[in-house]
């Protein structure tokens, strides 16, 4: 199955994307994992990718899609992929729809995530991620961990995003709306959207998930 998850910043896209991935048995493919990654590493990709990710802008698509591209290309996506955060507005959906023909293969489904924008910020202000592993996900009021800062599945430390800072989440969410929504309906024009709430508990949002995606199996 090829599957893009849509949704705002806030919408546990990451949280799904890993829970959903693997209940299909297909490799999650996070954009923004793989920038933080080559942040960490001090790589020149992360070098050019950091100041767009510290003030909540996108990355520029001449770096961002080829490096998913390099990623899909890889043997593990080959009967599949969750994309988390990729596409992330029309010309990188395009270059994607490009990519998949060339590859003869096509997308089964776009999930895409609502959620209410006061929310949002409620979310991501108190979001807290270990620095082990970017799956394990915490948040001070909803998913508060046994010990302050402390990841409960590895023990590793707790630490807030440097982009999940207010000023920053309200620019992502301008984005968002400007830059990535459009991409909704370029997917609805192919028949590919399937709209559910992202309110609730983690595991309630991810049955609902499962419960839509085969109904866009074609
Ligand atoms: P995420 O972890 O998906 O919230 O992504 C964090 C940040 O990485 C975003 O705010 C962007 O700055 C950058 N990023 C991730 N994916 C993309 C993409 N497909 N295009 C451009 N920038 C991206």
């Amino acid at each position: 199955m090829r599957i893009v998850l849509v949704g705002p910043p806030g919408a546990g896209k990451g949280t799904q994307a890993a829970f959903l991935a693997k209940n299909l048995g297909i490799p999650h493919i996070s954009t923004g994992d793989l920038f933080r990654a080559n942040i960490s590493q001090e790589t020149e990709l992360g070098r050019q990718a950091k100041s767009y990710m510290n003030a909540g802008n996108l990355v520029p698509d001449e770096v961002t899609i080829g490096m998913a591209e390099d990623r899909m290309r890889q043997s593990d996506a080959e009967n599949g992929f969750l994309l988390d955060g990729f596409p992330r507005n029309v010309s990188q959906a395009v270059a994607l729809d490009a990519f998949l023909d060339g590859t003869g293969t096509k997308l089964d489904a776009v999930l895409d995530l609502e959620v209410p924008e006061d929310e949002i910020v409620k979310r991501i202000a108190g979001r807290r991620i270990c620095r082990n592993d970017s799956a394990h996900v915490f948040h001070v009021f909803y998913a508060s961990p046994k010990t302050e800062g402390v990841c409960d599945v590895c023990g590793g430390e707790l630490y807030q995003r440097g982009d999940d800072t207010e000023a920053t989440v309200r620019n992502r969410l301008d984005v968002y709306h400007r830059e990535t929504e459009p991409i909704i309906d370029h997917y609805k024009a192919q028949g590919l959207v399937v709209t559910i709430s992202a309110l609730g508990k983690v595991e309630e949002v991810t049955r609902r998930a499962m419960a839509a995606l085969p109904q866009l199996r074609h």
